[in-house]
C-alpha cells in the first residue's frame, strides 16, 4: 500500500485526501494541529482545526476561512475519514487521525503527555503509522511534575516580593504563558502580562480555562510593581519595556532549561524547566500507546529517536520538515544537546 502521508515542498501531504497538515507554504486545504507559528501560517485557502483551536488561530492569523471540528468527531474528505484528538500541548492542539481503506495514520503535531489545566489531556490513538514530533527526543529530558515547578516559581516570586523586587518570567506568549498563569498564587502580589500574551489570555478564558486575574503594566502603581510577577515574551528581554521594573529578578521557563548552561546563555537569574512538549519517557509511552508498528519522526532529535525505535523492533524513519520550536530563542545548537546527552 502506498504511503498515505508524504512530504512535499509545501508540507506534509495526505495523498488520497489531497490536503496538507501544518503546511509551511500556502496551499488550498490545510489541517492545522495547533496555532504555534511553525505549524499555523497565513495564506492557506481553507483551514480545519479542532473547534477549541479556532479562536486562537483567528487571534494569531487574523481573518481566515476556517472550520472547527470537535475532538473525536469525524468528517469525510475525498474518501479519507478525518478526526482530531487532543494532543495536550496548548489550547486547541490536536492529533490528526486519517483512515483510508482500513489503513490508519496519525500525525501528532506537538504533544505533551502530562495533563495540565489549560487544555484537554493527550489521548492515545491506535494506528498503523504514527508521525511523532521529537523536540525533546533525547534521554536526558525528563520533566518534574508541573506542580513542583509551579511551587518553585511561586516561592521564587514570594522571596522577591518580600525583598521588594519585581519578578519577570520570560515565556512564550501562547501556551507557556497561560500554563504558568494557571499555576501562580495570586495571593503573593499583582500579576502583570505583556501585551503579546493578553489577547491569548482572553481566548483561553472565553474557552473556559480558569486563569488568575492579570493586569497590563500601565494599570499597576510603581510601588505595587515591586511585589508583582510579570509574564513577558522572550523578545521583551533587554527591550526598553523592561526599564519600568527597576531592579528586577528574571527567569526563563522552557524545557531547554534542563541543559547545563542554558540559563547562563539566556543571561537570566533562574531557569524553570517547564515544557509543553513530551519528555523522553513521555514520547516513548505515547508511541507505545498507539501500538503502531511504523513510526515516522519529525522535528527534533530525528536520528537518535529513529535509532532507538529501531532497536525496539519498530519500523522507524524520519521526515524532513520545516517545523521548529516556538521557544527557539532558548534552544541550544543541536550539536550541543547531543553532546550533553552523551555526557549524561
Ligand atoms: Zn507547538
Ligand atoms: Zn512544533
Amino acid at each position: 500500500m502506498p504511503d498515505m502521508v508524504v512530504v512535499r515542498k509545501e508540507g506534509l501531504y495526505c495523498v488520497p485526501g489531497q490536503f496538507y497538515i501544518d503546511p509551511w507554504r500556502p496551499v488550498e486545504r490545510a489541517v492545522i494541529t495547533h496555532a504555534h507559528g511553525d505549524h499555523a501560517r497565513v495564506g492557506h485557502g481553507h483551514y480545519l482545526s479542532a473547534a477549541s483551536g479556532v479562536d486562537v488561530l483567528r487571534a494569531r492569523l487574523g481573518e481566515i476561512h476556517i472550520d472547527g471540528l470537535e475532538y473525536g468527531h469525524a468528517l469525510q474528505h475525498n474518501g479519507v475519514t478525518i478526526s482530531l484528538h487532543p494532543a495536550g500541548h496548548v489550547l486547541g492542539s490536536a492529533q490528526v487521525r486519517m483512515e483510508h481503506r482500513g489503513e490508519v495514520w496519525v500525525a501528532s503535531g506537538d504533544y505533551k503527555v502530562e495533563p495540565d489545566r489549560t487544555c484537554a489531556p493527550f489521548e492515545p490513538v491506535r494506528c498503523h503509522t504514527f508521525i511523532t514530533e521529537s523536540t525533546f527526543g533525547l534521554p536526558l529530558y525528563r520533566w518534574q511534575p508541573e506542580q513542583d515547578i509551579f511551587d518553585d516559581i511561586n516561592s521564587w516570586w514570594r522571596a522577591n516580593a518580600e525583598a521588594g523586587r519585581c519578578s519577570v518570567v520570560f515565556a512564550y506568549a501562547f501556551g507557556k504563558a497561560q500554563r504558568i498563569l494557571s499555576g501562580l498564587d495570586p495571593a503573593i502580589g499583582p500579576i502583570v502580562c505583556h501585551g503579546a500574551a493578553e489577547p491569548i489570555n482572553r481566548v483561553y478564558r472565553a474557552g473556559g480555562v480558569a486563569l488568575p486575574p492579570t493586569r497590563m503594566v500601565t494599570e499597576v502603581d510603581k510601588a505595587d510593581l515591586k511585589r508583582a510577577i510579570v509574564i513577558a515574551p522572550p523578545s521583551a528581554a533587554g527591550s526598553p519595556w523592561m526599564k519600568r521594573f527597576g531592579d528586577y529578578s528574571d527567569a526563563f521557563a522552557s524545557g531547554w532549561m534542563q541543559l547545563r548552561g542554558a540559563r547562563r546563555r539566556r543571561g537570566v537569574d533562574r531557569g524553570f524547566v517547564l515544557s509543553d512538549h513530551a519528555d523522553w519517557p513521555g514520547l516513548m509511552s505515547a508511541i507505545r500507546a498507539t501500538e503502531a508498528p511504523r513510526v515516522i519522526v519529525t522535528h527534533g532529535s530525528i536520528p537518535v529517536m529513529v535509532r532507538w525505535l529501531r532497536q525496539q523492533g519498530l519500523d522507524a524513519s524520519g521526515f524532513d520538515t520545516e517545523y521548529g520550536d516556538e521557544d527557539e530563542a532558548a534552544a541550544p545548537e543541536p550539536a550541543a544537546a547531543v553532546q550533553e546527552a552523551s555526557d549524561a
